[in-house]
């Protein structure tokens, strides 16, 4: 039976640290039923949050990393520093992809240190509007898939995450329908196997526009094992609603 994982990416959304911490202690005041809950809250709240969730089983994960330990990286965070305050980190989100441009083989030297780290990755992928309207999802997600893992040492992916996201269904309403999601996942997990990974262990989510009302679909679908959660994760009612129906 692989983890059932559900994970609140709250992007740039808090106002503030205290509205984070706020938020986090909402999500872990509400009953999970077994189902493994993590939280990626804006950096600059990582650690408040990482103290506030302290004693609590919930993970708490980073929104990116650098690939490089040290140095003239202004602005950026080595995967060292999150050591005691995050268990993970996000890699690849397509809004990074898009507004840091990240390709893929900035993304496989970042998943490269973050296996090397000891911390979790969460890999993201997903094809754009156009490679779905062309029927290339599947291809799209295997090519990233093979490429992201490029670097990366096989023990340091023990714990891998994946997370299937169409960018065209991130933030619209308009989530994939769960026959297309058990599809991406099913290439991801070949793309996996090929890259040497056990791939029956990895789980795997589906992220786009996922909320209370669209979640059941995504919990009975097959392959899918838990979400990646933008919007709907910054209400703590409606989180715990998502994350209680992969329970
Ligand atoms: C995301 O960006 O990871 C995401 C899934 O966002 P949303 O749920 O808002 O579509």
């Amino acid at each position: 039976m692989r983890e059932r994982l559900v994970v609140g990416n709250w992007k740039m959304n808090p106002p503030n640290i205290a509205d984070a911490v706020e938020l986090a202690r909402a999500v872990a005041a509400r009953p999970h039923g077994g189902v493994v809950v993590g939280v990626a809250p804006p950096t600059i709240a990582l650690a408040a949050v990482a103290d506030a969730l302290r004693g609590r089983d919930i993970a708490v994960y980073a929104q990116d990393v650098h690939w490089e330990e040290r140095g003239a990286f202004t602005s950026q965070i080595a995967a060292s520093m999150l050591r005691g305050l995050a268990t993970g980190t996000i890699v690849g989100h397509s809004e990074v992809r898009r507004d840091q441009c990240d390709d893929d083989a900035r993304v496989a030297k970042k998943l490269a240190r973050v296996a090397e780290s000891g911390l979790r990755p969460l890999l993201c992928v997903g094809e754009s509007a156009a490679e779905h309207g062309a029927g290339d999802a599947t291809a799209v997600v295997a090519r990233q898939i093979e490429l992201d893992l490029a670097g990366a040492s096989r023990r340091g992916l023990e714990r891998l995450v994946v997370a299937y996201e169409p960018i065209w269904a991130i933030g619209t309403g308009n989530p994939a329908t769960a026959d297309h999601a058990s599809a991406a996942a099913r290439a991801v997990r070949a793309a996996l196997k090929r890259a040497g990974l056990d791939a029956d262990i990895v789980p795997v989510l589906y992220g786009g526009s996922v909320s209370a009302r669209s979640v059941a679909e995504f919990a009975k679908a097959d392959g899918i094992d838990g979400a990646l959660v933008g919007g709907a994760s910054l209400d703590p009612d409606e989180f715990a609603a998502i994350v209680r129906a992969f329970g």
